[in-house]
């Protein structure tokens, strides 16, 4: 990684994680099932769908743990490729995150 990581600011969610929308979404059209954000994402939000009998290619990849996703994280979005991962307008969330330092 060439930029230094950032800090990450020390924060507290104002509602219930789970009243919280913010995750990522996969685009299965545009999924290639590279594992990319599998593997970047230290959260587990990511796996791949079940394995299909007969099915030739890798099967795509799926938001398993939505509410596992860190509100205002949108790391994975850059290393995915194929520009299949999305997220909300982020301005929409702000307000959700208190920020303690
Ligand atoms: S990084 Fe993008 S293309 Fe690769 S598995 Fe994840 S969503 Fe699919
Ligand atoms: S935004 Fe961050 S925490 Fe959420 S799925 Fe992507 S890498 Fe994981």
């Amino acid at each position: 990684m060439s930029e230094p990581q950032k800090k990450r600011r020390r924060r507290r969610l104002k509602a219930p994680r789970e009243e919280i929308a913010w995750f990522p979404v996969i685009d299965p059209d545009l999924c290639n099932s590279c594992s990319s954000c599998y593997d970047y994402c230290p959260k587990d939000v990511f796996s791949s769908a079940a394995v299909e009998d007969g099915l030739k290619r890798r099967p795509k990849m799926t938001v398993a743990n939505p509410y596992n996703c860190i509100v205002l994280c949108s790391a994975c979005m850059k290393v995915c490729a194929a520009e299949a991962i999305s997220f909300p307008p982020r301005d929409d969330f702000e307000h959700y995150v208190d920020y303690l330092d």
